[in-house]
């Protein structure tokens, strides 16, 4: 297992639960957490600054999960998790679980318990409208990824004049590639981004047809997977020269997790073949 700093077994009073007298009278809560983040430095150093604080965090948690009130256990962890990520930006992920030992089950048990996990992703985003105020379109949208709590833009490449791809014939697009790191998941991350293009599409609807602004996940960490609705890598990003030519500006040394070769490799041999 990777390095981390585990709190175990932090007890406290709170009010969490399906049932109204759960949520009036509140009852026991025991929650634990491993905390990752590279401990060579602090190691090394035997310097404060340079870890995570388990003090710290293990106040945060007991007062945020004794300051809010959920149903599930679930929905606590998931909250609760998010807080301290955003709170401690040196996490790289966090594994929390969440004990309820007097949860209202009428049998003999020792204890309820819920367990998830959150880790800090590096995504890389493709850009590209072909209407309207093409520029203005993405600069929204990477603003409203921006403003996102979950997601931070970490660089944006220039914006390219591009000629259409795939025979329709239609006007030039501008492209582009954005790093942005999430604590989203894939399918959420996704479904967050086609709410930015329909939105974007619906402004202009009207006015310059549907295909205003199309954001894909071009890479998510190594991750390799293929659902109906999600395939990563992009399937034919090595192909593409508008996607490549962005991803070699702002991330030439990333390996692509199949063919393992470069951003800049894959465009250097696309436009060999060309
Ligand atoms: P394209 O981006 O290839 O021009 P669309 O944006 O219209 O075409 O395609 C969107 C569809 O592709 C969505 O239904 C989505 O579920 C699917 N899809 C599969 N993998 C990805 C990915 N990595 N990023 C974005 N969309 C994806
Ligand atoms: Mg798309």
């Amino acid at each position: 297992m990777k390095d981390h700093i585990l709190i175990k077994n932090l007890e406290f009073y709170a009010h969490h639960g399906v049932y109204e007298y759960e949520t009036r009278e509140g009852q026991r809560f025991i929650v634990s957490a491993r905390l990752f983040t590279g401990l060579s430095d602090s190691g090394e150093s035997d310097r404060l600054e340079e870890t995570v604080h388990y003090g710290q965090v293990s106040e945060f948690l007991v007062s945020f999960l004794t300051e809010h009130t959920y149903k599930l256990l679930e929905k606590a962890v998931q909250s609760c998790m998010e807080a301290v990520m955003l709170e401690f930006p040196l996490l790289d992920g966090i594994e929390l679980t969440l004990q309820k030992p007097d949860a209202p089950i009428e049998l003999e048990f020792e204890t309820v318990a819920v367990t998830r996990t959150m880790y800090r992703h590096t995504a890389y985003i493709g850009l590209g409208s072909n209407m309207g105020d093409r520029q203005a379109l993405i600069r929204a949208a990477l603003q409203a990824v921006q403003q996102h709590p979950l997601c931070r833009v970490r660089e944006v490449s220039d914006l390219i004049e591009t000629e259409p791809y795939g025979g329709v014939p239609q006007d030039n697009f501008l492209n582009g590639a954005a790093e942005v790191e999430t604590l989203m998941e894939p399918a959420r991350f996704l479904a967050f981004l086609q709410k930015l293009e329909k939105e974007a599409g619906r402004v202009r609807t009207v006015k310059w047809g549907p295909r205003t602004l199309d954001l894909d996940i071009l890479l998510f960490d190594d991750l390799i997977m293929g659902t109906r609705d999600l395939i990563l890598p992009h399937p034919d990003m090595e192909n593409r020269e508008f996607v490549l030519q962005p991803m070699a500006q702002i991330a030439g040394f990333v390996r692509h997790p199949v063919s393992k070769k470069t951003m800049q490799q894959l465009l250097d041999e696309l436009k060999s073949r060309q």
